[in-house]
């Protein structure tokens, strides 16, 4: 399995990441993906991806660090800094032999708004910085990791424009996917891939979530625990971990009627393709 999108780089790892590493592996998650959300995490995630065989960088800008504001995520508060794009300073994090497989996590975020801002405002800025880090990961070659929260409407239509002009000719993921059918398909139809956290396996998740599994192809699907968040039943308000993507893959087998076998090899191999990890760890060999 691949853990598509797991946050080590955050300091909620700093303690016992290899012990979380092993437990990772001893149950088949293979690879993990660290996006990181602001310039610092992004650069702890490539130190990370340099450090450990089996894990890989993403690198971006998350719209809730755009202004300072205090954050309330489960468990964990934080108070966020607020940090403009510096677009060369990321493309340089992005070197050739950097392990950096995608642009993200970045998108839109109207759920945490920060205070004395309008929503116009706020909208206006996330979708500019939006902009600029697609034309990042277009002038690179890699796909993106997109955010959404309460805004899947205004991403559909940034991404619709940018694709139509020839942009991310390397296509994405919408993580922790959490939209409608309507919003999955069109997603779907833009070439992108949707992605999906323990909250799937929630008592009270959304039976319209439950649709959108059942009508994606499993070749649209990945699996991921945006740990140390949403841990999964039935870990729920621990710390998420890689490990615990086990538990999103059953509950996709689950719903779709399937062996968790298939569902492993399928979404391994989606991750593999759309993060080039193969071919990447071809090259690495080579070198
Ligand atoms: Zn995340």
């Amino acid at each position: 399995m691949v853990d598509t999108h797991c946050h080590l780089n955050f300091r909620a790892f700093k303690d016992d990441l290899e012990a979380c590493l092993s437990r990772a592996s001893e149950v088949g998650v293979n690879y993990m993906i660290n996006p990181g959300s602001q310039y610092d995490t992004s650069k702890r995630s490539v130190e990370l991806a340099k450090k450990y065989d089996n894990l890989y960088a993403a690198i971006g800008l998350h719209p809730i660090h755009l202004f300072a504001m205090e954050v309330d995520e489960g468990e964990d508060h934080f108070a966020t800094r607020a940090e403009v794009f510096d677009y060369e300073k990321y493309r340089d994090l992005a070197k050739p032999d950097s392990k950096v497989v995608a642009i993200g996590e970045c998108g839109l975020d109207y759920f945490h708004l920060p205070p004395g801002r309008t929503i116009a405002e706020v909208r206006a800025v996330q979708i500019e910085l939006l902009k600029q880090q697609i034309k990042l990961a277009t002038d690179l070659n890699l796909p993106m990791i997109f955010h959404c929260r309460e805004a899947y409407e205004d991403l559909l239509e940034v991404l619709q424009a940018e694709v139509k002009q020839g942009q991310l000719p390397q296509g994405g993921v919408v993580h922790c996917f959490l939209g409608d059918r309507e919003q999955a398909q069109a997603f779907l139809d833009l070439g992108l891939l949707l992605s999906f956290t323990g909250i799937i396996t929630f008592k009270n998740v959304k039976p319209e979530l439950i649709e959108v599994i059942k009508q994606t192809p499993l070749d649209k699907i990945m699996i991921e625990t945006d740990a140390p968040y949403l841990a999964p039943a039935p870990h729920r308000g621990q710390r998420n971990e890689p490990a615990f993507v086990a538990e999103v893959a059953k509950k996709i087998a689950d719903i779709k009627g399937i062996s968790l076998a298939e569902v492993d090899k399928t979404t391994t191999e989606n991750a593999q393709r759309l993060f080039r990890l193969s071919s990447l760890s071809q090259a690495q060999r080579r070198l």
